[in-house]
């Protein structure tokens, strides 16, 4: 038996979007670290949409490689094709999403592992995990055992995975893969609870079984913007996706056969996305719509497989195929692999503090749908945070927690774990309070000194933020000084903009916060304008335009961080504390928040209740004996 007791610094379990950027980070932090996977060729495999970002999961992509994580990088480097998604609303929700070849992605991915120092990979599936006095000591399925101070559990969909299609079903991961079937077992004796999620994706087809010719044709941008601040030659688009909708039919069809979906026969009892509902939810749910609409998307340059967006499914083989042949387009499709759908075992995330350990098991950490989220970039998100705070903590360094305030990963955080999930937790620009501010174009300014002082960015790329940020000053700079003088050429842009003219000189930071105009239409009369990439007019027209709603979301902000410095100890006893409603205590007792700002976002925990934890807390710290 091999049998390496105290070997190892950190074991993450799992090599998905979470287990890699946990490994990489802790590994490159320092720690001799090792990563497990079910499946050495399916590292950072995408087992649904062949793409990366998306609304709300391009800013955390952007946040995750601010930090100086790796999805961006590698995202770029497979990108067949890039669009930046709601440029026709405001600053705030657009977000980046690419197409990306999936088996291209994983290997690049899996070399990056390979070759990262201080990191060992391992095909082997976890069977148990306890606690040996000092250590954590994993046994794989062949019986080998390595000891550890940190691991982190990344197991994805494979825990208790199980396939369902129609009425057939069996143990399995995702793209015909092994499940996990003993680790949630070993998780639930040591006391850690589960719960059951299950999510879906639709058939992959055959290219030259697609009628394209009457579809409509989605282009990428021109140029395409990269998700990585370092990437510097931006990724070009190599393909287009097409555009279909269902009809009449393909709801006829659905509907007499509901009875067969092992949805609505009961079979699943795992909790799908709400977010992202299959055919046969989005038809039952929203009976009053003629139609839905799907995107056919390209699995990769080097395959004719084709990902059908939109269409997930777990009704049986037979349906699917005559619900998928009843759209425009697809009328004579082959199915190359079924859709399906999977449930799986995840955690209740109101047992993991804000550095994603277990409050009751240190050492112990969660990333990824592990902790009840879904999405890869959710996943690489959690991972990254879990991996540094793992790595932070064997270090004795300050642990990594980033707010709400910092970015979209502090706030999926902060709502996983203060209040927990119902269903698996997908980001939205809506969840965040602070969307202003958290936008994906200043990802860098907010997070690359927090990765700079973590040890993750370069000196090299640490020089070109600083470069970056100087631009950016400069320009505000020149905008509020540059004064434009009334000229007929200014004139007539204004009011080809429907603007009003001028008749004194205006300063340009005055004209660009007018919203009719931008950057690009007053260049003909912007003669001092220097020579600066585009993304630093982009981002100081942002910054002059919403200059007001910014400063409001700034002062909110001062607000919730003195809030969140008001510390709550980790062993209060809410029941003694006097003044507290029934449910309040109950709830506080459950989520044990950090703070009175956390305390403030549980539900069920008034403002009331929260002015009876600041008296308990004063009463503390300054007079003596709480009240209780
Ligand atoms: C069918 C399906 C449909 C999906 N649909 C969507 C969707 O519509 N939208 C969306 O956002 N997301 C969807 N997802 C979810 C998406 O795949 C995940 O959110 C993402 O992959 C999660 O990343 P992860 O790193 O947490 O886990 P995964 O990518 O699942 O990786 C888990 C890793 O853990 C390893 N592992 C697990 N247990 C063990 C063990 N005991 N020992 C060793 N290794 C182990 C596996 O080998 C794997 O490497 C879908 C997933 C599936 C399978």
């Amino acid at each position: 038996m091999v049998y390496e007791a105290g070997k190892l610094d950190i074991a993450v379990i799992g090599a998905g979007h979470a287990g890699i950027e946990a490994a990489l980070a802790a590994a490159r932090l320092g720690c001799h670290t090792a990563v497990f996977t079910i499946n050495m060729d399916a590292v950072g495999n995408c087992p649904c949409n062949p793409s990366i970002g998306g609304t709300a999961k391009g800013h955390l992509v952007r946040e995750i490689d601010a930090l100086g994580g790796e999805m961006g990088k590698t995202a770029d480097a497979c990108t067949l094709q890039s669009r930046m998604l709601n440029l026709g609303k405001g600053p705030a929700v657009h977000s980046l999403r690419a197409q990306i070849d999936r088996n291209q992605y994983a290997r690049v991915m899996k070399h990056k592992l390979e070759l990262c120092p201080n990191l060992e990979m391992k095909q082997a599936e976890v069977v148990d995990i306890r606690r040996d006095a000092e250590e954590w000591v994993l046994t794989t399925r062949l019986g080998a055992q390595y000891g550890c101070r940190a691991v982190i559990l990344a197991t994805g969909t494979f825990l208790g995975g199980r396939i369902f299609v129609g009425d057939v079903s069996y143990d399995g991961g995702p793209d015909g893969m092994f499940p996990a079937t003993e680790l949630a077992g070993a998780l639930k004796r040591l006391g850690i609870a589960l719960r059951r999620f299950k999510t879906g994706t639709p058939a992959r087809v055959l290219r030259s079984s697609i009628d394209f010719s009457d579809l409509e044709v989605q282009y990428g941008d021109e140029p395409v913007t990269p998700f990585s601040f370092d990437t510097e030659t931006p990724p070009e688009n190599k393909c287009v996706c097409h555009v279909s909708w269902t009809n009449a039919r393909t709801k006829e069809v659905i509907l007499q056969n509901i009875h067969r979906s092992p949805l609505y026969g009961g079979m699943i009892e795992g909790v799908g996305p709400r977010y992202c509902p299959s055919i046969e939810d989005k038809i039952v749910r929203f009976s009053e719509k003629p139609r839905h609409q799907l995107f056919i998307e390209p699995c990769g340059a080097e395959t004719e497989e084709m990902y059908l967006q939109g269409m997930s499914s777990s009704l049986p083989e037979d349906v699917q195929i005559a619900f998928y042949r009843t759209i425009k387009g697809l009328e004579h499709v082959q199915i190359m692999r079924s859709a399906y759908a999977i449930e799986y075992d995840c955690c209740d995330p109101l047992q993991l503090t804000s550095t994603l350990e277990f409050r009751a098991f240190p050492g112990l950490y969660g990333a990824g749908q592990f902790n009840g989220s879904s999405g890869y970039e959710e996943a690489a998100a959690q991972g990254f945070v879990a991996g540094v705070n793992a790595a932070l903590k064997l270090l004795g360094r300050e642990p990594l927690i980033l707010d709400r305030a910092s970015s979209y990963i502090g706030t999926l955080i902060d709502d996983l774990i203060t209040k927990g999930v119902s269903d698996p937790y997908r980001m939205m620009t809506s969840r965040s309070e602070y969307r202003l501010v958290l936008r994906q174009d200043n990802a860098d300014e907010r997070l690359t000194p927090i990765g700079r002082r973590l040890g993750l960015i370069s000196d090299a790329r640490w020089a070109k933020f600083e470069k970056k940020q100087a631009q950016k000053a400069a320009e505000i700079q020149r905008a509020e000084k540059t004064v434009l003088p009334p000229s007929q050429a200014l004139n007539d842009i204004l009011v080809s903009r429907e603007t009003s003219p001028v008749t004194t000189g205006v300063r340009l930071a005055e004209l660009l916060r007018r919203p009719q105009l931008s950057y690009q239409n007053l260049a003909p009369v912007d003669s001092t304008r220097p020579d600066y990439p585009r993304e630093i007019f982009e981002s100081v027209e942002t910054a002059l335009k919403y200059e007001g709603y910014i400063k409001r979301q700034l002062q909110d902000i001062a607000e919730m961080r003195r809030l969140e410095k008001r510390l709550l100890p980790p062993d209060v006893d809410y029941t003694q504390i006097a003044g507290l409603r029934l449910e309040a205590r109950e709830k506080l007792s459950r989520v044990r928040p950090e703070n009175i700002g956390q305390a403030g976002r549980i539900s069920g925990v008034s403002p009331a209740d929260i002015s009876v934890l600041l008296i308990w807390l004063a009463a503390r710290d300054g007079h003596g004996e709480p009240q209780s």
